[in-house]
């Protein structure tokens, strides 16, 4: 099943502002809610996907998620992404001015995590499986998240009438106002806990260690997550567990250099070497390679070593070594070196003018403009 951009969903720039992408959804939620499209069965996968995409798009988190991995994802699998119809209440509300009134028994989706993760140059391009422990909070076994005690049930707040909010009335200059708060007898939850669960102390929830199996995919990069999907913090009243986020930082390596699916390297050559010609061998991640270095090669020449750079972590082929040489001169010759080159120089003549005649001719030519 080939899922659409999200961006073309809603036929919006991949630079839309939150605001544009909102205007966007609610015109395509309007022609499409299945409510006005009783006769269209179609109408209701227009809205259910123009439902994803807005969700996506308008957090933050899974906004950069997709616009980097589109709409695949190495540690999907967890039947997370299925967009429902539960939310019609919440969106009418939204766009059509229903008060906003919320219902604090309503199913709530738990909160993401986001957890850092430093990988060694390597694990970043190869990929590396591991395990990672995250304080979490979870549902108390003991009372399967009620927070009251085996046997009892949370009653129906007596203060609020389970609404979760209280009218307060207050006096102002203008006379007698009526606002609306959240209980404080049951912090608008619209419960009343009349015996704890012992376990939890009546909050539902208990904190710990959540061991979670991370698959770091090849080829990832400096401040790039992947979504671990229902890994968040469980859901309220019955909701769907948050997500979890690994975000990577990726250690500097000492020879090679990264450049986003391209490794970049230097490699010294020897001045006889560089006039003269050599094979040399040159390390890549991925074992040595053999480089033929033509006679006459001038420093800062490149090589480019085809696919032995970094996997792509959207599985879109490797990239490249490049490998720049560097000449350099020689420090501490011995007497006989410094025979050898004298003799040298006097072959080739002292003056790199002499030398290099054709080249400097160019750049006078350059200078004159013609
Ligand atoms: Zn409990
Ligand atoms: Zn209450």
């Amino acid at each position: 099943m080939s899922k659409r951009d999200y961006y073309e969903v809603l036929g919006v720039e991949k630079s839309a502002s939150p605001d544009e992408i909102k205007k966007a959804y609610r015109k395509l939620a309007r022609k499409y809610h299945p409510d006005v499209n009783k006769d269209d069965p179609k109408a209701a996968d227009k809205f259910k996907e123009a439902k994803e995409a807005y969700e996506t798009l308008t957090n933050p988190q899974k906004k950069a998620h997709y616009d980097q991995f589109g709409h695949t994802d190495p540690n999907q699998g967890f039947g997370g992404g299925g967009a429902d119809f539960g939310g019609f209440g919440d969106i009418f509300d939204m766009f059509f001015g229903g008060g906003g009134r919320r219902n604090p028994n309503a199913p709530r989706q738990g909160a993401d995590l986001q957890y850092s993760m430093t990988l060694e140059f390597e694990e970043a391009v190869f990929g590396k499986e591991t395990d990672i422990f995250i304080p979490k909070e979870e549902e108390c076994n003991t009372c399967h998240g009620s927070g009251a005690k085996p046997g009892t049930s949370p009653e129906t707040c007596s203060h609020c009438k389970g609404s979760g909010q209280l009218n307060v009335e207050q006096n102002t200059p203008f006379g007698r106002v009526v606002n609306r708060r959240v209980c404080h007898y049951c912090s608008g939850t619209g419960k009343e806990i009349k015996e704890k669960c012992r376990t939890c102390q009546g909050s539902g929830k208990v904190n710990k260690q959540a061991k979670i199996h991370i698959k770091v995919p090849a080829g990832i990069d400096e401040g790039q997550q992947i979504r671990i999907a229902g890994k968040g913090e469980p859901g309220v009243n019955g909701g769907p567990p948050g997500d979890l986020y690994v975000v990577f930082h990726i250690q500097p390596h000492e020879f090679f250099e990264r450049h986003g699916d391209d490794i970049h390297c230097e490699m010294p050559l020897t001045y006889a070497q560089a006039a003269l010609g050599d094979e040399i061998e040159v390390p890549t991640l991925h074992g040595k390679v053999k480089i033929k270095i033509p006679a006459g090669t001038q420093t800062g020449t490149n090589f480019r070593l085809r696919g032995k750079g970094v996997p792509n972590v959207r599985g879109y082929g490797q990239g490249d070594q490049h490998v720049t040489v560097k000449v350099v001169t020689p420090k501490n010759l011995t007497e006989k070196q410094k025979d050898l080159l004298r003799e040298f120089a006097q072959i080739s003549g002292t003056h790199p003018e002499e030398q290099h005649e054709n080249f400097f001719a160019k750049v006078k030519r350059a200078f004159k403009g013609d």
